[in-house]
C-alpha cells in the first residue's frame, strides 16, 4: 500500500455524531486499497467532542486530531485539515454522516485514475427544509449571474482533491473571507463528479442558521463578483436619464411651480435609497478588504494529537 488517503472531518459540537461517524467510516476505510488517515479538526467545540477524539487518537494511530484554540468556522476547519493532510488524495466531509462514507471507495478509484478534483453532487437533500432548498437555489442563480466563475448548484462541502490540487489550495487560496467549495470548482485539473444522496444528520443539530447562511452568501457573492461595485455607475446613468426625461417633460408642458410636490418627494426618497444601498455595498467590499489587509490567521491551532512525533502540542 503505497498511496495514502486523508479524510478531513470538521467537528464543532458533534459529540453525539462522532461515535457513529467513526463506526461507519472505519470499516469502509479499512476496506480501501489505499492506506488512510482521518484528520479530525476540532473547531473549538464546547461539548465532549475533543475528549472523545483524544481517546480515539490514543487507540488508533490512523486518527489525527487538530484542535483549534477557539471556534474559527467550518471553512477554517477544512483548510486546516488540508494543510495538515499528507495524503495523495484528500477528502473533506462533515462529521454528521450527511456525507456518506460509503462513497469513499468510488472516490479512491477516481483519484487512482488521476483525477485532480472530484466534486460530490447532491441528488437529494433529505434534511434540508423547503426554505433552505429555495434560498440555496436562489443563491446559486444569483452568483452564477453575477460572477464569471461558475458554480455547480448541488455541489457540497463534500469533495476530494489530489495532492497537486491540494497544494494549490494550500499555497494560493489563503483568503480570509473564504469559500473553499468555490475555489475547488475553479482550479481546473482533471475533474470527475460523483452523485450521492445527502442523508439526514446522524445526531445533533445543524450549526448553520439561516442568518449565518445569509451573511455567508453575501460575502461569497462579493468575493466572487465585482459587478455590485458597478451598480453606482448604472444607477448614476439611470438617474441622469430620468433627470433629462423630467426636464424635457417640464419644459414641454410648462407646468406651474406649485404642482409636482409628490414627484419631488418620491424621487428624493428613491434617490437616497439607491445612494445608501450603493454606499452600503461599497462598505461591504471595504470590510472584506480590511480583513484581507489585516492578514490575521485563518485559524490558530491549540493542540494536536498523532499529527507528528515532534509536532504534537498538548497546550491549553
Ligand atoms: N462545523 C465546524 N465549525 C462551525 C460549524 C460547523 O467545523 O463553526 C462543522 C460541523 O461540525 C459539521 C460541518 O461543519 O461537521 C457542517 O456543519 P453542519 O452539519 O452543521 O451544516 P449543514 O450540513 O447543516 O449545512
Ligand atoms: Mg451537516
Amino acid at each position: 500500500m503505497d498511496k495514502l488517503l486523508s479524510v478531513v472531518v470538521s467537528v464543532y459540537n458533534e459529540e453525539q455524531a462522532l461515535p457513529l461517524f467513526y463506526q461507519t467510516a472505519k470499516p469502509v476505510l479499512e476496506s480501501l486499497p489505499w492506506d488512510y488517515e482521518i484528520l479530525f479538526v476540532n473547531d473549538g467545540s464546547q461539548d465532549g467532542s475533543l475528549e472523545f477524539l483524544r481517546g480515539l487518537a490514543e487507540g488508533d494511530s490512523h486518527v489525527k486530531v487538530i484542535g483549534f484554540s477557539r471556534n474559527f468556522g467550518h471553512e477554517a476547519a477544512m483548510i486546516a485539515g488540508i494543510d495538515y493532510a499528507r495524503g495523495d488524495g484528500i477528502v473533506c466531509m462533515d462529521a454528521d454522516l450527511q456525507h456518506p462514507p460509503a462513497c469513499l471507495p468510488e472516490i479512491v478509484e477516481k483519484l487512482g485514475e488521476g483525477c485532480g478534483v472530484i466534486t460530490m453532487v447532491r441528488t437529494q437533500n433529505a434534511s434540508a427544509g423547503v426554505v433552505k432548498n429555495i434560498t440555496s437555489a436562489g443563491f446559486y442563480w444569483l452568483i452564477n449571474t453575477l460572477s464569471d466563475v461558475k458554480f455547480e448548484p448541488n455541489a457540497s462541502d463534500f469533495f476530494a482533491v489530489s495532492r497537486q490540487a491540494a497544494d494549490v489550495l494550500r499555497q494560493n487560496y489563503r483568503e480570509k473571507v473564504r469559500f473553499l467549495r468555490g475555489y475547488v470548482q475553479n482550479i481546473g485539473f482533471r475533474r470527475a463528479a460523483i452523485c450521492y444522496e445527502a442523508q439526514e444528520r446522524a445526531a445533533g443539530e445543524s450549526k448553520y442558521s439561516i442568518r449565518k447562511l445569509f451573511t455567508f452568501s453575501i460575502n461569497t457573492i462579493l468575493c466572487f463578483s465585482n459587478l455590485p461595485l458597478k451598480l453606482g455607475i448604472y444607477a448614476g446613468g439611470l438617474a441622469g436619464l430620468m433627470g433629462i426625461a423630467v426636464m424635457v417633460y417640464t419644459l414641454c408642458t410648462r407646468q406651474g411651480a406649485p404642482s409636482g410636490y409628490a414627484t419631488i418627494v418620491i424621487l428624493n426618497c428613491f434617490m437616497f435609497a439607491v445612494l445608501f444601498l450603493i454606499v452600503g455595498i461599497i462598505g461591504e467590499y471595504m470590510a472584506i478588504l480590511f480583513s484581507e489587509l489585516k492578514d490575521r490567521p485563518i485559524y490558530i491551532v491549540g493542540n494536536t494529537w498523532n499529527v507528528g512525533e515532534h509536532e504534537d502540542k498538548e497546550g491549553s
